[in-house]
């Protein structure tokens, strides 16, 4: 049999998204095919993940594409694809970057809104953000894990 999941995602416009995310051929004949498997899983929740991940970065990057003074559309000067890393897996993002308005003076021409979602270091090194980082931050941030390798980072460095 085949078996589709899909998912609708609304976004902050009243705008319904609809996405196949996985699809399976089963059969029904041993207890090998019946449910999913680890790797069905992983790949149904990577394209879940991706689907999530790249509305809720085009919804925060929509909402930052107008002047915060003037409100009005600021000029788009194009994207750069970043890697958001989360437990389930790297998601590309297509980061766009915008032109500051004219009605008043920023410290640079330009900006990438995500950089203020997305901050660099969970972009590009320790990518599990707060809450994805579940029990193993914890450990981590508790056990002393982060000084340790800090102190070993130091000590390789000279
Ligand atoms: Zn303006």
């Amino acid at each position: 049999m085949d078996i589709s999941v899909k998912i609708a995602i609304t976004a902050p416009d009243g705008v319904v998204h609809e996405h196949e995310i996985a699809a399976f051929e089963k059969g029904c004949e041993s207890a090998a095919e019946i449910g999913l498997s680890i790797g069905d899983s992983k790949e149904l929740l990577l394209n879940l993940q991706r689907e999530i991940v790249a509305a809720q970065a085009a919804a925060f990057c929509s909402a930052r594409s107008t002047c915060p003074c003037c409100a009005g559309k600021l000029r788009h000067k194009g994207n750069k694809p970043v890697q958001y890393r989360t437990v389930f897996g790297d998601i590309p993002i297509d980061s766009p970057r915008f032109y500051h308005c004219h009605c008043h003076a920023g410290s640079a021409q330009t900006f990438s809104p995500l950089t203020m979602l997305l901050p660099r270091p969970y972009r590009a090194r320790n990518a599990l953000a707060g809450n994805q980082m579940g029990i193993f931050g914890l450990i981590r941030r508790h056990s002393g894990f982060a000084q340790r390798c800090a102190a070993n980072r130091r000590a390789t460095e000279r």
